[in-house]
């Protein structure tokens, strides 16, 4: 059996994996990302899991199909921040400027190297039944967007398109992070949810809500309507036939969809609102960007 080894590298952890060609994981391992260490030690970590998956297969991990003495045909790496093909050239979670894809994976196998969000929005389009026009939008630490206007992604003049996650969405609101003021991410990102509630994730907001606490129920009120607004504004830009919402946050399910939908909805007075659902692949979306990125490298 073909195979790639990928990488999906994530703000706390890194997924890494043996896919098959159909999408088929036959190999799945979390190793933590040291980020607090800095970004030589992330790098260091990057290129042993790599090593570590390049690797002939040495009959553990049953039941696998992965032949014994079997090794991937390339890898594929996904890591945040802004990425061309050759260079991880910024990311301001890891502290690393111009990275060359030689130095995550030193490897004697073909590496491709690509942003995470992007390639999950790829995955999307490749295994997840979405639709041509589509915003693929991981809702996490932070919140990014796969631009998906006609069937392929968009990246704009720089690599930057996508940033819905920094769409003011209220003058003079929270500070954000990026150094803007008001942005979506500062009220509906995993973490500024958890952190306006004075808990440790997203998920505990969401419980809380349900058992009628009156500041989680306000901040995830306040957490989808900041999204509905930053989606009726790409709505009526771009008009895609669905929204796909991944990453942490989508966990919620219809906590987060039921409500956003509504709110979406009404938001819009003369056009229908698009779809809006969870990603059918859930957190693995990114994993499987990172296998289709190393089928572009095998050719
Ligand atoms: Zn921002």
């Amino acid at each position: 059996m073909t195979y790639v080894a990928a990488i999906d590298v994530g703000g706390t952890t890194m997924k890494g994996g043996l896919v098959a060609r159909d999408g088929t994981i036959l190999h799945l391992e979390r190793r933590p990302t040291p980020r607090a260490e800095g970004p030589e030690r992330v790098i260091a970590a990057i290129s042993r899991f790599a090593a570590d998956l390049s690797r002939p297969w040495d009959g553990s991990g049953t039941p696998s199909p992965v032949v014994e003495g079997a090794r991937p045909v390339a890898v594929g790496l996904a890591v945040p921040g802004l990425v061309s093909p050759t260079h991880a050239v910024f990311s301001a979670a890891f502290g690393w400027r111009d990275v060359p894809a030689a130095a995550f994976a030193d490897v004697d196998l073909p590496v491709a190297l690509g942003h995470d969000v992007r390639s999950a929005g790829e995955a999307e389009l490749a295994y997840g039944g979405g639709e041509a026009h589509v915003l693929y939008l991981p809702i996490g630490t932070g919140i990014a967007g796969a631009v998906v206007p006609s069937g392929a992604l968009y990246g704009g003049a720089g690599g930057w398109a996508g940033q819905i996650g920094h769409v003011p969405v209220w003058p003079d609101g929270l500070a954000c992070g990026c150094g803007q003021s008001g942005c979506l991410a500062a009220y509906a990102s995993g973490s500024a949810v958890a952190a306006r509630c004075g808990v440790p994730g997203a998920e505990d907001v969401v419980r809380l809500a349900a058992q009628g606490d009156a500041r989680a129920t306000a901040v995830w009120a306040e957490a989808v309507e900041a999204l509905a607004l930053a989606l009726a504004t790409y709505t009526l830009v771009l008009d895609p036939a669905a929204v796909v919402i991944g990453g942490g946050v989508s966990q919620a399910g219809d906590a987060l969809v039921v409500p956003l939908r509504a709110r979406l909805a009404a938001r819009l007075a003369f056009r229908p609102a698009p779809d809006v659902r969870t990603s059918r692949l859930g957190p693995l979306a990114g994993l499987l960007g990172a296998a289709l990125l190393g089928w572009t490298a095998q050719g």
